[in-house]
């Protein structure tokens, strides 16, 4: 097992993928299964064995976190979110209020992991709007560094390449990956011991961006 090593390269014989190349240069052999789960990593480690019509409409956002403190000790219970305004407030186990919520940050290759001035100001507005004891907080900090993966159609994307028939892969979460997790881990499982894509699946296959909508 390695942990913190970047995979840079699927290598693959027959239409199977057959081992990882690390950004170090090792290879990883694949055994059965190949399962690919890196969010923004999916769709660049897959795009040299995709086929034309294999192309997903698929973006990355760098949503904007902000923390500010709780000083009169407010309790947050639920995820809140707002029908009409660009926001998502939540409490983290210590009292601190964490707002973000669809304010992203443009983003360069290198990133932009620390926010931008018009994100905070756009996001601090709609939280006050909404919850105007947030104007009482204080700024603790702003961290803009998860890229996310969206799809167009705010589904996710979990599939088998046309190339590479050992190989699963899912992405493009669209802001739900946490609330959706159990779920898409237990499926996943089945999958993959069972070596039958459980139907359940099948909505979320890439297939729904080619045309017509056929499942396997
Ligand atoms: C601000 C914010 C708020 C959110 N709020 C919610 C919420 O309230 N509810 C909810 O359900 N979801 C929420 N989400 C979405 C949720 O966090 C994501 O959908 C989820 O974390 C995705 O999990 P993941 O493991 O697929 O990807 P990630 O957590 O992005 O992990 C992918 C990992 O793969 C690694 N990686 C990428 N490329 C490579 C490579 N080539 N080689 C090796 N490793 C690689 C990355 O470094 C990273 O560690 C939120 C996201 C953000 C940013």
């Amino acid at each position: 097992m390695r942990t913190g090593a970047r995979v840079v390269e699927i290598l693959h014989t027959n239409e199977r993928a057959t081992g990882v190349r690390l950004a170090s240069g090792e290879v990883l052999p694949v055994g059965e299964k190949l399962v690919l789960l890196a969010n923004k990593g999916v769709l660049a480690l897959l795009k040299p064995v995709l086929r034309p019509q294999e192309i997903m409409p698929v973006t990355t956002q760098m949503p904007q976190m902000m923390f500010v403190t709780n000083p009169n000790g407010k309790r947050i219970n639920h995820l809140l979110g707002h029908a009409h305004r660009k926001l998502s407030a939540k409490q983290i186990p210590d009292g601190t209020l964490m707002l973000s919520g669809g304010h992203s940050v443009a983003h360069t290759p290198e990133g932009r992991w620390k926010g931008s001035l018009s994100s905070i100001a756009l996001g601090l507005t709609d939280a006050i709007a909404t919850l105007p004891f947030i104007d009482e907080s204080s700024f603790l900090k702003v961290d803009a560094s998860r890229v996310e993966t969206c799809s167009v159609d705010g589904i996710p994307i979990v599939d088998t390449p046309a190339a590479l028939h050992n190989t699963i892969y899912g992405f493009a979460w669209t802001g739900h990956g946490f609330a959706i997790a159990l779920g898409f881990a237990k499926y996943l499982a089945e999958w993959i011991v069972s070596g039958e894509r459980p139907p359940a699946l099948d909505v979320f296959s890439g297939k729904r961006f080619h045309g017509s909508f056929s499942s396997r």
